[in-house]
């Protein structure tokens, strides 16, 4: 399942929650100069926050649900985030429309995106930093999405979360959200442009060039 043979890139995005990660995904998913972009909807065993869609935002499922897929090898990575919900990527989903020449973004937590790595080392890994710790605390508390046992849970795994990032690729800090749509967009729209990617394109187009026989 290489990203290099004519078939989709798998892009991985990550980043302590609340650096804008899901605004930037969202953004680059709607924007119709990078078609062919699909996202992973992952699998969670957390409740739904205010304003999330089963189905939209993540499937959401019960605990017993989420073990029997993982018996099933139904994930291509899965991972338990801030040490009480599991989260999880679906294998069939992603390895379909890589097949069918499209491009999955997946919004997955540090460990997740490492074991996706290991099984497509040609992955475009991309860490998305805040700007600064205390900016990522603004933002948590100003979103009032959590409470804040769950703030302070997120701001203590964000410390071993962002020690990791020497494990991607491509950094974008998020200080300017237009920006960094457009260095996410950047990323993914250069990928397309690789060699492996465009070499049955290029041949047929060579081929153009040479004199018909006779
Ligand atoms: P939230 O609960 O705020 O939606 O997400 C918490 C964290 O779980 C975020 O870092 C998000 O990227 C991560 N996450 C979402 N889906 C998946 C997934 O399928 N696998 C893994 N490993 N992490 C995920």
């Amino acid at each position: 399942m290489s990203s290099e043979t004519g078939k989709g890139n798998l892009i991985v995005i990550s980043a302590p929650s609340g650096a804008g990660k899901t605004s930037l995904a969202s953004r680059v998913l709607e924007d119709h100069e990078v078609q062919r972009l699909k996202f992973s909807i992952s699998h969670t065993t957390r409740r739904p926050r205010r304003g999330e869609c089963d189905g939209v935002d993540y499937f959401f499922v019960p605990v017993e649900e989420f073990r029997r897929m993982i018996d099933q090898d139904a994930f291509l990575e899965y991972a338990r985030v801030y040490g009480s919900h599991y989260y999880g990527t679906s294998r069939a989903f992603v390895e379909a429309q890589l097949d069918g020449g499209n491009d999955v973004l997946l919004d997955i937590d540090v460990q997740g995106a490492l074991q996706v790595q290991q099984r497509h080392p040609k992955a475009l890994m991309v860490f998305v930093f805040p700007p600064s710790f205390r900016v990522l605390e603004e933002r948590l508390r100003n979103r009032g999405l959590d409470d804040e046992e769950e703030i302070k849970r997120r701001l203590q795994t964000a410390a071993g979360e962002i020690s990791l990032y020497d494990r991607y690729s491509y950094v974008i800090v998020n200080d300017d959200l237009e920006k960094s749509i457009l260095e996410l967009k950047s990323i993914i729209l250069a990928a397309r442009c690789r060699l492996p990617r465009n070499a049955h394109r290029a041949r047929r187009i060579c081929r153009t060039f040479q004199p018909q026989a006779g």
